[in-house]
Order: structure tokens, then C-alpha cells, then sequence
């Protein structure tokens, strides 16, 4: 049992304890290698075979992965995918137009807050013209991320019949620090895959809102996420790529590709099963531990026997971060959330105070001596950020709004 703390970190962040506590003991000794822990293991032995085969399975299982998608466990965080999507894909659309060395490729980018616009950002530096089809700067208050314009509105270049297109589309799902979030399946505020040719791969970087809902992966070329918020430690991206993206990136060269490292060829993590180096076992174990707990036992029942996996975890992420924000909107002012209300983020609930920064300050110690921690909005932006991933309980939630109302008394 541990201290009753309510770890409303942005990540890495909290993970079930039932989890935890497994991984725990199999770091003294795993059960299938007694007298040696699961970090003791080789990478190559049949016991670590089965831990990455049951991840895959319920991973598959969980998010309804197609077959011809390939899952690959990475390095690097988040921030070498913003390289490795784009260096992989440039590969494959020069092999696929066979390319001269001196043509460009375009790579465009829905950027709706601070990860998609440093990923433009590195996209650019990877050798792409990095095209912005949305700008949330241009089009939020204050020139701040706030809002997803309708995708009428954004700026996608009409294709010539003939003319090349992107090698890629890139968004991000849910915007970590700046608390926006496209909507789910079917909402009217998800990615706007219609917009664009179907044959254009869509990547999209799903870090802090995976396993928080049911995905359409047949929609995607490529999905990633960090693990560390709903997946498990950090040290490891979960990368879920077409099969027919996949290509060797050396072959790219003659049609003007760069050499790429190894390391971040999908092609060969796939080849290898993931293995094309020593993984990081332990944090890979404790990733399979969470999947088995998210799939053994749901926050809520499943709705019917043929809802969609994640069903009870969105709902689940609906009911906590839905409580948070009734708080903020019948705070009379005290609270305002900085997302627009179409696309506020279910994982991460941003907010400033009326009272300004010095009443922020004292917000985050009077939450911090109440044992609610990490509430401190990311150093890029200021203000408070709850963040509310599957690990937090409803009660967890509770004790927060509670405070969070004692606190508006005390100081309105
Ligand atoms: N994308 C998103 C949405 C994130 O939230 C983060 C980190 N919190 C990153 C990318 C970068 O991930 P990493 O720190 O693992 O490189």
C-alpha cells in the first residue's frame, strides 16, 4: 500500500498499482525464471518472448489492431518519432515516385499546440518542406493554442490530378500542454480525415491520449505514442505502422534519401520483431502488466459484449474529466479553462486563475501540503494542468474538485 497521494502528473505519471506491484516482485524474481528478475533476462529468451508476444496480443486486442499493421516497441521517446516518422516516410514516397535526388518532398502538419509544432519543427530540419495545413496560433485567443478551427477552414492545397502529394499528414491527437484534444471516432471534432487524399499516410503522435478510447487504426499510416502516461514507464514508444509503409530505407538513397540510422528504421524493427538491439526489458514488462490490467479488469463494465474494448475507458475519461470541468465552468470566472470547450483535452484539464500567477503559486502548495501533486501548468505556458490519465481514480478526481472548490471560497 502506498500514501494516499493523488499523482496528477503530465507524465510520466501514474500507473495501476496492481501493476506495480507485480513488477515489483518479478524484478527479485520472474515467474517463469525463478532466482532471476525479469530486468536479469536475456531480451532473446523464450520468457521475455512471451512478454512482448502477450503485449502485442492485448494491445491488438485492445485498440482492434488490423493484421496488416505491424507494432513496434522503440527508443528514443516521443521526440525521435517527430524524426523517424518523417525520415521513414520520405523513404517511401521516393522509392514509390522514384524521385530525383533534388526533388523535394512536402510533409504537412495540422499543428494544434506545442508537440505538433515542434514536430513541424523537426520535420523541417529532417530535409521535408513542412507545410502548415492548420495553424492553432493564428486562428487561438491571444495567439495561444487553443482552438481547432472547423477543417473547412484549414488551409489544404487543393491537388492537381497529377501533381504530387505530401509523403505524409501529421497531427497530434491530444496536445499535452495545451490541453487540446481532436474528438473521438465519429465526433464531429475528430481529425478531419476527409479532407485529404486517402492515399496520403496519416501519422499521428497519440503520447497522452492512448488507450483512452477506441481508435480507428485502418484510418492511420502511422500511430506512436510514449508510453509514459497510460502505457508505463518511460523509455519506450509504441510505434503501430502499415505494413505497406514499410521500406528499406538504404534503397531511398538513389532517389535522394538521406542514410538514416538503423535504430530508426521501422523496416528493420519490424523485421526483428522489435529486437534489432537490446530493448529496454523492464519498462517493455511493466507496459505488458498495464495492458493485461486495463483488459483483465476496465474501470467500468463494458457497456455490451460487442462495444469496442476501450469503450469503459473513454467513458471512464469522460466522467472524470467532465467533473473538473463543470467545476471550472460554474466557478464564475475564479477557474477558466484555456481550451476552447469543442476541443478541451479528457486527459489534460488546463486552467489559469482570475487571481493571476501569485494565486496559481498558492494554488499549487495549498494542493501540493493536500496531497494532490504535479498540478502545475508545463513551464512553457504557466497556469495549472490536472492531468487525468486512466491511472487516476474518480475519487482521486472528487478529492480534487473538492479542494479545488474550498480553495475558490477561501480565496474569492
Ligand atoms: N508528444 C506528446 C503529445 C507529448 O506529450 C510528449 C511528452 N510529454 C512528447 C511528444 C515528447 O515525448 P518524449 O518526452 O517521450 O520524447
Amino acid at each position: 500500500q502506498r500514501a494516499s497521494t493523488i499523482n496528477l502528473n503530465a507524465g510520466p505519471s501514474p500507473l495501476p498499482d496492481a501493476a506495480l506491484l507485480t513488477a515489483a516482485a518479478s524484478l527479485l524474481s520472474y515467474s517463469e525464471t525463478p532466482g532471476m528478475g525479469i530486468a536479469e533476462i536475456s531480451h532473446r529468451s523464450p520468457a521475455f518472448d512471451h512478454v512482448v508476444a502477450n503485449a502485442n496480443d492485448d494491445l491488438r486486442t485492445l485498440l482492434e489492431i488490423p493484421a496488416n499493421y505491424k507494432v513496434l516497441w522503440m527508443q528514443g521517446g516521443g521526440l525521435t518519432q517527430f524524426a523517424a516518422t518523417v525520415l521513414n516516410l520520405s523513404a517511401w514516397y521516393r522509392i514509390k515516385h522514384q524521385l530525383q535526388p533534388s526533388d523535394e518532398v512536402e510533409g504537412w502538419y495540422a499543428v494544434t499546440g506545442s508537440w505538433s509544432k515542434k514536430a513541424a519543427e523537426e520535420g523541417a530540419r529532417m530535409g521535408v518542406a513542412a507545410r502548415k495545413v492548420f495553424d492553432g496560433k493564428k486562428h487561438g485567443a491571444g495567439g495561444k493554442f487553443t482552438s481547432i478551427a472547423p477543417a473547412d477552414e484549414w488551409d489544404v492545397p487543393q491537388l492537381e490530378e497529377k501533381s504530387r502529394r505530401p509523403a505524409f499528414v501529421y497531427y497530434c491527437d491530444n496536445e499535452t500542454v495545451d490541453g487540446v484534444e481532436f474528438g473521438g471516432v465519429d465526433s464531429e471534432t475528430a481529425f478531419p480525415f476527409d479532407k485529404f487524399d486517402p492515399a496520403v499516410p496519416v501519422v499521428a503522435d497519440m503520447s497522452s491520449n492512448f488507450l483512452s478510447r477506441p481508435v480507428d487504426v485502418s484510418k492511420y499510416g502511422i500511430i506512436y505514442a510514449g508510453a509514459q502516461k497510460n502505457l508505463g514507464p518511460a523509455g519506450v514508444t509504441l510505434v503501430i505502422v502499415r505494413e505497406d509503409l514499410l521500406v528499406d530505407l538504404d534503397e531511398a538513397v538513389q532517389y535522394g534519401g538521406t542514410r538514416v540510422p538503423s535504430m530508426l528504421s521501422y523496416k528493420n524493427m519490424a523485421d526483428t520483431n522489435s529486437m534489432y538491439n537490446t530493448p529496454p526489458t523492464f519498462t517493455i514488462y511493466v507496459c505488458s502488466l498495464v495492458l493485461r490490467s486495463l483488459l483483465a479488469s476496465p474501470p467500468l463494465p463494458l457497456p455490451s459484449p460487442t462495444s469496442r474494448p476501450l469503450a469503459p475507458l473513454s467513458s471512464f475519461a469522460d466522467q472524470k474529466s467532465s467533473l473538473v470541468y463543470s467545476e471550472l465552468d460554474s466557478s464564475e470566472g475564479f477557474y477558466a479553462g484555456t481550451a476552447d470547450k469543442a476541443v478541451r483535452s479528457r486527459m489534460n484539464v488546463t486552467f489559469r486563475l482570475k487571481g493571476g500567477e501569485a494565486l496559481e503559486k498558492a494554488f499549487v502548495k495549498e494542493a501540493s501540503e493536500r496531497g494532490i501533486k504535479g498540478v502545475n501548468g508545463h513551464r512553457s505556458v504557466g497556469g495549472i494542468r490536472t492531468s487525468i490519465y486512466n491511472a487516476v481514480t474518480l475519487e482521486h478526481v472528487k478529492t480534487l474538485v473538492a479542494f479545488m472548490r474550498e480553495f475558490r471560497e477561501k480565496h474569492s
